[in-house]
């Protein structure tokens, strides 16, 4: 995934943390259980979930398409469905009825009880075998590979856990695989929470800010730009269509060799929302994600900062700001452009 905008990250969601939690810490009871349970969980080896409840179908795969805005007739022309869609077809839903228990369920539950209750997603990898046909009822299987920990991170302690999915076609033969990885973590206390021990006048080191972009080969180019005070935006070397969030290739010729603009810095609120809950770690609520348009063309997802959030609205002229985050970190805002 290499979405360049830090606030299209999924925020992390966290329930209050028991207070009764007991220790961890490596080698600690609460530990040596945890690894335990991950023995036993891993030893289950793969189990399968039932089929799909909806075979591959084109009414699912053209709302699809058109939530991604992806034009490409192919799919439907071969009668296959694009390969990304792959967990779409066995998603449970909701209001589902029947739980059925897979072998990360335990595990995440057992985390969560003792006091690891914050979850962030941490890696994501899909391997596609072939696509799925329309008709083709997919069956998944699931299989938990280990747990890691604890280590600390900037979230709080925690544990990573990755688990793999496996879907299965209607001639049992494997379609697509994933490996996820999550880290459950017990939330660091807010400051506001703190027995106020420590005397005021010290200065503390300011926390590193949590929730770091991904900066890749693609998405490099957009912060060196943030560090310097530019919104760049991608552009294709060969057609010369702006996009964003940067990619490896141009979508509407496929070329994969690429440069960039500097942006005016100027834009106008496309569409927005407050948010006030989770919370959402190093930040206080509410605060306004916006969808800002540009002139030059293209849209881009940011925070609106300077104004209250009731001011916020469609249409308003806004210019970028950029925020250090923290020493190191500088990420560009929105901020009300005075006419
Ligand atoms: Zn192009």
């Amino acid at each position: 995934m290499t979405e360049p905008a830090p606030m299209t990250e999924p925020a992390p969601m966290t329930e209050p943390a028991p207070t009764t939690a007991p220790a961890a810490g490596p080698g600690s009871a609460l530990d040596r259980e945890l690894h335990e349970l991950a023995d036993k969980q891993v030893a289950l080896g793969e189990m399968r979930g039932s089929p799909s409840v909806n075979p591959v179908n084109e009414p699912m795969i053209r709302h699809w398409l058109d939530a991604m805005g992806d034009t490409n007739p192919a799919y439907l022309d071969q009668g296959v469905a694009p390969p990304a869609m792959i967990q779409v077809w066995t998603m449970p839903g909701l209001r589902r009825d029947v739980k059925e228990r897979s072998p990360v369920d335990d595990m995440i539950a057992r985390l969560t009880d003792t006091g690891f209750t914050g979850v962030v997603a941490t890696n994501c990898e899909q391997t596609y075998h072939r696509p799925a046909r329309l008709g083709e009822r997919l069956t998944p299987a699931t299989r938990f590979s280990g747990l890691v920990g604890p280590k600390q991170t900037a979230l709080g302690e925690g544990y990573f856990a990755t688990w793999n999915v496996t879907w299965y076609g209607d001639g049992d033969d494997p379609v697509a695989e994933m490996m996820f990885r999550i880290l459950k973590f017990r939330p660091r206390q807010r400051a506001s929470e703190k027995a106020p021990e420590k005397a005021p006048e010290r200065q503390e080191p300011k926390q590193p800010y949590p929730l770091r972009p991904a900066v890749n080969e693609d998405t490099a180019f957009f912060w060196e730009g943030v560090r310097k005070g530019e919104l760049r935006i991608q552009r294709c070397s060969d057609c010369g269509e702006l996009r964003h969030p940067p990619g490896p290739v141009c979508p509407s010729c496929r070329s994969a060799n690429r440069t960039h603009i500097v942006s005016s810095g100027e834009g106008v609120v496309y569409s927005y929302v407050v948010h006030h809950h989770p919370p959402v770690p190093g930040r206080e609520t509410p605060f306004v994600v916006a969808v800002v348009e540009l002139p030059e063309g293209v849209r881009i997802v940011g925070n609106i900062v300077d104004c209250p959030t009731d001011a916020v609205g469609i249409g308003m002229s806004l210019r970028a700001t950029y925020r250090a985050m923290d020493d190191e970190l500088i990420l560009p805002m929105w901020a009300p452009r005075e006419t």
